[in-house]
This record gives C-alpha cells, sequence and structure tokens, in this order.
C-alpha cells in the first residue's frame, strides 16, 4: 500500500502521469471513490502518459471510452451500471491488450480481473485529496514499488 497527498487537480493529473509512464498493455487499473473524487482527473494523467491527445472527460452516458495512444486505453465509468446486463461485453475490456481504468469497479465484481492496482482516492481539505494505492498481485506491487525510484 502506498498513499500520496495531492494538494489541487494539478497535482493529481500530475501523480496519474507518473503512474501512466509506468503501465503496460494488459495492465487494468481499478479507481474507487466518491463523485468528484478525481477519478477522472487521475485518468487524465494515465491519458497524458500515454500520449494521448484526445480530452479525456467523464463519459456521462457512455459505459466505455476508447482513446488511442501508446497503448489503447479504456476508461469504464461504470456508475450507472447497476449489475451486468447482457447487452454489454466488459469483460472483453479486462482481458484486452489495452490498458483499462475502470470507475465504480463495484458494480462488475464478478468480472474483475484477479491481479489489478487498486486506487482509492479521498477528498481531504479543501482541494487536498488522498490518492491510496493497493496492488494486487507481482505485477502490481512492482509498478507501485517503481513510482518510488
Ligand atoms: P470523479 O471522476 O471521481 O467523479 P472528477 O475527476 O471528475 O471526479 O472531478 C474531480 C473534481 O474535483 C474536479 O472538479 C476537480 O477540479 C476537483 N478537484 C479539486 N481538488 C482536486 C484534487 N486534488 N485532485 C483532483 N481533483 C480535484
Ligand atoms: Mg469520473
Amino acid at each position: 500500500m502506498k498513499q500520496v497527498i495531492t494538494n489541487n487537480y494539478e497535482e493529481t493529473i500530475e501523480f496519474g502521469y507518473k503512474l501512466g509512464l509506468l503501465l503496460n498493455s494488459g495492465d487494468c487499473l481499478l479507481l474507487a471513490g466518491d463523485l468528484g473524487a478525481g477519478k477522472t482527473t487521475f485518468t487524465k494523467g494515465i491519458g497524458k502518459a500515454l500520449g494521448i491527445t484526445r480530452v479525456i472527460n467523464s463519459p456521462t452516458f457512455t459505459i466505455v471510452k476508447e482513446y488511442h495512444g501508446k497503448y489503447p486505453l479504456y476508461h469504464l465509468d461504470l456508475y450507472r451500471l447497476d449489475g451486468l446486463g447482457s447487452d454489454f461485453d466488459l469483460e472483453e475490456y479486462f482481458e484486452s491488450d489495452g490498458i483499462t481504468v475502470c470507475e465504480w469497479p463495484d458494480n462488475v465484481s464478478e468480472i474483475i480481473p484477479n491481479e489489478y492496482l487498486m486506487v482509492e482516492i479521498f477528498r481531504s481539505e479543501l482541494d487536498k485529496r488522498i490518492i491510496r494505492l493497493t496492488p494486487k498481485g507481482n505485477r502490481y506491487e512492482k509498478i507501485v514499488g517503481d513510482l518510488d525510484e
């Protein structure tokens, strides 16, 4: 487990960027935190690290947005998803060679891979956020370890 504090929006993007530089094809990140915590902001930083130039924003009515950079980025926002419907084959994204970043993963706990990086964002005072990384599996432990270097 690793925890960092960001003092504003820009610092959260910067931290997402740093983490994004360490990602590889097939990686999976789960983002937890209340609405407005900064999950999408963090994803913007990841996108920047992947060289994605399109603006990454909250997919309000879209469950999945796909971006093209160094690797494909699948940004899933499952806030509105109430359990697994038959219309979506979300499993496909988690198993893909792209990078999958999933907001509100609890709504699809059945299809979450065994290994992933959990990123929890908590609001602190004013614009401060506490970002906690919990790796599950060797691959993600390495990423979190590499962040310190
Ligand atoms: P989520 O995806 O978790 O619902 P967003 O990233 O869309 O959240 O929104 C976060 C909001 O909080 C933005 O309006 C942003 O400007 C604001 N904010 C304030 N301080 C921070 C911070 N330290 N990190 C990220 N966002 C922050
Ligand atoms: Mg969001």
